[in-house]
This record gives structure tokens, sequence and C-alpha cells, in this order.
């Protein structure tokens, strides 16, 4: 696979583009109109910037400043896709608009391009027939901050050829990741089936009076020798993030998300984001 193309310049799409070309692959990047590419050369400048400072390793040569003259932007998406091997899809997380753009570029791309979608919450079988390629689509998930991060889940459905899926494997290695193979369809993928539940629990220990944040906290941190305890991850998670998948839980979760919304969120403290959650950043010693 030597040509990529990147669907959506937001959050995640921009670092997909950006690591990618920082590992010397020709990129393509689509977004819908010309503000948003405006935004997405803003967004890549600032990558290079991060990247110079976390000195990020293992890039090809120029490092992140050439990374970014790789990258060549557009709001055609038949141009985008017409010589692509490989469409990573980032768009917003909407299942209507991401199975209309499988239905253009599966009528647009060639017959051999492969597609992958970088959808957090849906099943890739929920997309693969739009996708009017069922054999050569997948899911290939990246986690935010995707240079330091760098876990790339692999998960494709029944219909996915086998050989396809080893190219995509192969290919995640190629741009810095770690590529997690997951052996069957399961929504959340690895990292969000560990992680939620046991934010969950925290929750339920905060909202039923166990004990505060801070003992939680630091007797996950003592008894496991983990970096961060749940609180600390909600905080960066992003306390807003973490009330919309709380309320639609159950009424335990229900009432946790209650508690973020009085507590927090109602008065300005998102989590890490606004300096201040769960705890108040940066942190005192
Ligand atoms: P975002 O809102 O930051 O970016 C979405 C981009 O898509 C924007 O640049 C927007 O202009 C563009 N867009 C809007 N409509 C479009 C269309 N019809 N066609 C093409 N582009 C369009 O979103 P994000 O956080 O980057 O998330 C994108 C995908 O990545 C989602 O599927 C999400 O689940 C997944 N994801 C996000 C994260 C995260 O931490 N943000 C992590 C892993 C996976």
């Amino acid at each position: 696979m030597k040509n990529i193309t990147v669907l959506g310049t937001g959050v995640l799409g921009s670092q997909i583009a950006f690591q990618t070309a920082f590992h010397g692959f020709d990129v393509v990047a689509y977004d819908i109109d010309q503000a948003a590419l405006d935004r997405a050369s803003d967004r890549f400048a600032g990558l290079a910037q991060r990247y110079e400072a976390d000195a990020v390793a293992g890039g090809a040569e120029g490092g992140p400043r050439a990374a970014i003259s790789r990258i060549r932007l557009t709001h055609d998406l038949a141009d985008a896709v017409a010589s692509a091997d490989l469409v990573i899809e980032a768009v917003p997380e909407n299942l209507e608009l991401k199975q209309d753009i499988y239905r253009r570029i599966g009528e647009a791309a060639p017959s051999s391009t492969v597609f992958a979608t970088n959808s957090s919450t849906l099943l890739p079988s929920a997309l693969a027939e739009s996708t009017a390629r069922p054999d050569r689509f997948l899911a290939l998930h990246f986690a935010n901050e995707i240079w330091a991060h760098n876990t790339a889940e692999v998960m494709g459905t029944p219909a996915t050829d086998e050989t396809v899926y080893a190219r995509v494997v192969e290919f995640a290695r190629q741009i810095g990741m770690v590529p997690i193979e997951i052996k069957k369809e399961k929504a959340g993928y690895l990292l969000n089936s560990l992680l939620v539940p046991f934010l969950q629990a925290a929750g339920e220990l905060l909202v039923d009076g166990i004990a505060e944040p801070e003992a939680i906290d630091a007797t996950w941190r003592i008894g496991t020798s983990a970096p961060k305890g749940p609180f600390e991850i909600y905080d960066i998670v992003g306390l807003t993030t973490a009330y919309n998948i709380s309320r639609m839980g159950d009424e335990k979760q229900q009432a946790f998300a209650d508690l973020l919304k009085e507590r927090y969120i109602d008065q300005g403290k998102l989590g890490v984001a606004t300096g201040e959650g769960f705890y108040t950043y940066p942190r005192q010693a």
C-alpha cells in the first residue's frame, strides 16, 4: 500500500494523515470544503510542532516538517480516492453520514482499493454493505494522540478477506503503530471493552458514597502500579464525554451522569482541557 487517503481532517483524521506522511507515505487528505481544509493545514502545522517537541522517533527523512509536504489536500471526493490503495475514513460518528460516504467512494474508487473505518462505536458490519466491497473493508481504530498512544486495533467483519486484513496489519506496523489483531467483531474493541466497565465501577463507588475520588485513585495506583486512577482518566477523557456515555446507562450510571453535570459540567469544569475536573491542573506535587 503506497497511496493513502484519509477522509475527514478533524481530531483523529488529521493525526492519521500526519502520522502516515511522517512515515514516508504519500497522503491525500479530504474534507468537505476549503474552510475545513484551512483548519486542516493549521492542525498539520500544530502536529509538526508537537512531533518536534515530543521528539517522536522513527519518521522518514526530513522529519515532521517534510511530512506536511507529503500531504495533498482536496475537497473533491472522487479525486481524493482515484488512486488510493487504502482509504481511512475518519468522518463524524454518524451512521447515515458514513454509509453515504461509503456509497460515494464505493463508486469512485478503483475496485482494488481497501477501505478502513476509524469509527469508535459503530461495528464495521453496519457499514460493510454500503462499501460495495465487503471483502475489502474493515475497521482500523486509532487512539487520540496516535504518535504516543500508538495502538491500531484491526477488526474485520465475517466478510473481510484474510489477505486484506493482513495487509492492513502490515500497513499499521509501517506507520509506527502496534497492530492489535481482534478476531471477532466487538463493540468498543479491546480498549473500551476494558476501560468503560472500569470507569463505570469507579463512578458507582462515588455515587454510592463508598469513597472519594482521591481514595479510589490512590487504591488503584498503589495496588496495581498503574500510573493513573479512574478519576484521573475521567479528567483526561473529558467530563462531557463521560456524561454523554453515562446518561445512556442504567440507573446508577444515570446518577453518576447527574453528579458529573451538577458538580462539574455546570461549573465549567470539564477536565484537563479546562484546567479543572475532579482535580485542578497543573496538578500540585
Ligand atoms: P471531528 O469532528 O474532529 O472530525 C470530523 C471531520 O470530518 C471534520 O473535519 C469534518 O469537517 C469532517 N466532515 C464532516 N462531514 C463530513 C463528510 N460528509 N465527509 C467528510 N468529512 C466530513 O471527529 P473525530 O473526533 O476526528 O472523529 C472522527 C472519527 O474518528 C469518528 O468515527 C470517531 O468515532 C473516530 N475516533 C475518534 C477519536 C477521538 O478521540 N476523537 C478516537 C478514535 C476514533
